[in-house]
C-alpha cells in the first residue's frame, strides 16, 4: 500500500501559498449573491429572481416576498395608504398588546421579527388602487414569526374590513401563516372568530372579498379568513392546510399522496378557485375587481 501513498492527493493549487495559507487577495462573493432553487436544484443568481418577480426563471418556482415587493408587484405605483390602525380600533379593542398573555421570552421574539421584517406586525393593511381600482388590501408577512396570526393582526384586518364596509369598497388579501401565534394563547384563537364575523358582514353588505393563498397558508388562519374569499386564487404549489403534512403522517401512520395540500391538487377537488402566477396576478385582479365593479357592462 505504500507505494499508492499519495496518489490521490489533491494538486497544489497555485493560488496557495507554499504554507498553505490563501492568497487573500482573492475576490469574495458575497453570500447572497447566489441562491438554490429547492424546486429544480439550480444555483441561482439572486438579481436574476428579483427581476423576475422573485420566481425561479428556470422551473416557475415561487420564492416567499416580502410585503413590500408585493405592494409594488400589485398596487399602482404612489396609490397606497397604511391604515391608522391606532386610531381606527374602537374601545377595548387594541391593536397593540406586547405580551397579553406573559409568555415568556416573546418580547424578545417580537422585537426580533420586526428587526427582520422591518414591519411592526405580521400584516400590513390600507387602501391602494389596483388598476385603477380602489381597494382594501392586506398582505402578510412571511419575515415576521411566519405570519402567524396574534391580536394585533387580526385587529388590524378587522378593521380594513370594517373600513372597507364603510366605504363600500372591495378588499383584496394575500395571506401565508403558519397558524395562530401559540405566544398568545387562546387570544390569537379568538381572532378567527373577530376576523370571520368582519368578512362576513362585508359580505352580507354585497361587497367583493378576494384572497390569494400564498405558501405556506396553514392553521387558523386556512381556518378562517383564508378560505372566506368570495373568489379564493392561489399561486402555484402553495402549501394549503390546516395542520402540516407532517403532523398529518405522524398522527396517521401514512404516507400521504403526492401533491397533498398542494395548490394543484387543491384546485381540482375545489377548494381554490384558480391558480394564478405571479406575472399575470395584477391583471388578474384588476379583471375581477372591474367585472364586480357593477360599472362596466359586457
Ligand atoms: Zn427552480
Amino acid at each position: 500500500m505504500q507505494m499508492y501513498r499519495g496518489l490521490f492527493r489533491k494538486p497544489k493549487n497555485t493560488l496557495e501559498k507554499r504554507d498553505g495559507t490563501a492568497d487573500r487577495s482573492r475576490p469574495k462573493i458575497a453570500d447572497d449573491a447566489y441562491l438554490k432553487c429547492p424546486d429544480c436544484d439550480q444555483v441561482l443568481y439572486s438579481q436574476d429572481v428579483k427581476d423576475h418577480m422573485d420566481v425561479c426563471p428556470e422551473c416557475g418556482h415561487h420564492f416567499k416576498m416580502s410585503v413590500r415587493r408585493r405592494l409594488d408587484l400589485i398596487v399602482d405605483p404612489g396609490t397606497f395608504t397604511e391604515l391608522d390602525y391606532e386610531a381606527m380600533a374602537p374601545e377595548g379593542r387594541e391593536s397593540k398588546k406586547s405580551n397579553p398573555i406573559g409568555f415568556p421570552g416573546y418580547e424578545q421574539k417580537l422585537s426580533a421579527a420586526k428587526k427582520r421584517s422591518g414591519e411592526e406586525e405580521g400584516v400590513f393593511c390600507g387602501l391602494g388602487k389596483i388598476g385603477g381600482w380602489e381597494t382594501g388590501i392586506f398582505i402578510m408577512d412571511p419575515d415576521f414569526m411566519m405570519g402567524s396570526m396574534g391580536t394585533a393582526v387580526g385587529e388590524r384586518i378587522t378593521c380594513l374590513f370594517e373600513y372597507a364596509l364603510k366605504k363600500r369598497l372591495p378588499v383584496v388579501g394575500y395571506t401565508v401563516s403558519g397558524g395562530a401565534r401559540m405566544q398568545e394563547g387562546i387570544l390569537s384563537l379568538m381572532q378567527m372568530a373577530k376576523v370571520s364575523g368582519a368578512v362576513k358582514r362585508h359580505s352580507d353588505a354585497g361587497l367583493l372579498y378576494v384572497v390569494v393563498l400564498t405558501d405556506p397558508t396553514t392553521g387558523g388562519v386556512t381556518a378562517s379568513f383564508a378560505m372566506e374569499g368570495d373568489i379564493i386564487l392561489a399561486e402555484p404549489k402553495a402549501l394549503i392546510g390546516f395542520a402540516g403534512p407532517r403532523v398529518i403522517e405522524q398522527t396517521i401512520l401514512q404516507k400521504l399522496p403526492e401533491g397533498f395540500q398542494r395548490a394543484e391538487l387543491l384546485l381540482e377537488k375545489g377548494f381554490v378557485d384558480d391558480i394564478v402566477d405571479r406575472k399575470r396576478q395584477k391583471s388578474y385582479l384588476k379583471n375581477l375587481l372591474e367585472l364586480h365593479s357593477g360599472k362596466i357592462t359586457i
